[in-house]
Formats: C-alpha cells, structure tokens, sequence
C-alpha cells in the first residue's frame, strides 16, 4: 500500500521509511503525492495536530497519508516546547541549533531535568476511516549538547536507560526506543486489529 506522509521534514520522512523497511507499506512524499498543500497546525494536542494534517493531506492527495505531530515535552517548563516544539524561538527560519540552545538557557540552574518526546500519528484513509496511535519516550535534558546523529533536541535528551543523548545513537538504535518508533508500533498493532476484524 501507497501512503504519503504529510510532513515537509525530510527527517521523519527518513525516519518513516527506515521503520516501515519491508513492511510493505511504501511511504510517499508529498512530493512524490503531487501534493503542495502546506498545512498550518493550530490545535493545542499532538494527537489533533496530527489529525488535521492526515486529513487536509489525504484529501488533496486523494490517497492514505500518515501524520506524525512530535515534539519534546520538559516538565520544568510546564510541559513547553510540547506542540510549539518547531517553533520554539518563534522565529521563522532559525535552526534545530537555535532551537535547543534557547532550551538548554531556559534550563539553566533548573534541578529537575525530566522531559519526554511525544508522537501522534494519524493515518487517514479515503473512506473516511482513521488509524491513531501514540507514543512516547522518557529521559531527562541535558547541561549540554552531544552527538552528531538524529536532529532536532536529539543532541540533549537523554533517553532513559541509555548512556548517550538521543543524537549519538544510531537509526538503528534511536528507532527502537524513540517516541517515533513506540506510536509506530502501536499504530501496527492497531492496524493489524482493524484488518483481522474484517
Ligand atoms: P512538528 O512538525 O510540529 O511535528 O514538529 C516536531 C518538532 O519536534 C521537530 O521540528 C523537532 O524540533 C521536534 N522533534 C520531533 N521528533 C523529534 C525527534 O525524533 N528528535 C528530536 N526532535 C524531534
């Protein structure tokens, strides 16, 4: 099956496609869709987020289309950057650089370093059907930036149990414990429920 994912981040579209490797699911850009809609997110959760785009997608493409809606949730700044976590420094243009730089300085002297990264994904289909799930994945900010991998706040959380920042681990292994990756295992769970009922 043919789905496109209705981002313009070239990293989850990697992501996607590395997760969804021989599942026989072929994830699509929206590029490759024909589709130019950008979508603008206004709701206040991930999983409405998500939603939103999934739909406005699928409806101009005219097929399936995936949205993740993710972003990194720090429980010293009252959940914040949370669904605002692309447009952190509310400056158009600037860099994931920028963006975890402004984290780490409102951190700063800031004992209780726990946050976790968030997934929603939402599958849309034509016939007006939806696939939902979520994910998540715990750890804790750290004092400064590590690792040249992933992108994003990658280079300072710290999953738990894990003994680097989320930026120097592998794909292989930021897969199997991201945010990302648990929605995603959720979602086939999900999936392969709904097609065993029919
Ligand atoms: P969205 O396009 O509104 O879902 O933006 C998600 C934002 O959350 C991204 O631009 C990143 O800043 C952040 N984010 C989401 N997933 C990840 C991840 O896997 N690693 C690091 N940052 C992420």
């Amino acid at each position: 099956m043919k789905i496109v994912l209705a981002s313009d981040n070239g990293n989850k579209l990697r992501e996607f496609r590395e997760l969804l490797a021989g599942s026989g699911v072929e994830i699509l850009s929206k590029t490759e869709a024909g589709c130019r809609l950008e979508v603008e997110e206004t709701g206040d959760s991930f999983a409405e987020n998500a939603r939103q785009k999934a739909v406005a997608v699928m409806r101009a493409a005219a097929m399936p289309a995936l949205a993740d809606d993710s972003g990194l949730c720090v429980d010293a700044l009252g959940g914040a950057p949370g669904v605002y976590s692309a447009r952190y420094t509310g400056r158009h243009g600037d860099s994931d650089q920028d963006r975890y730089r402004l984290l780490l300085k409102n951190m700063e002297g800031k004992a209780d370093r726990r946050a976790r990264f968030v997934c929603a994904l939402c599958c849309a289909f034509p016939d007006g059907t939806f696939l939902e799930a979520m994910g998540e994945c715990p750890g804790r900010i750290l004092e400064a930036p590590e690792g040249e991998n992933g992108f994003g706040y990658d280079p300072i959380f710290l999953p738990d149990g894990c003994s680097e920042s989320m930026g120097a681990l592998s794909p292989e292994e930021k897969n199997a414990i991201s945010h990302r990756g648990r929605a995603l295992e959720a979602f086939r769970a999900e999936w392969e429920r709904r097609y065993a009922d029919q």
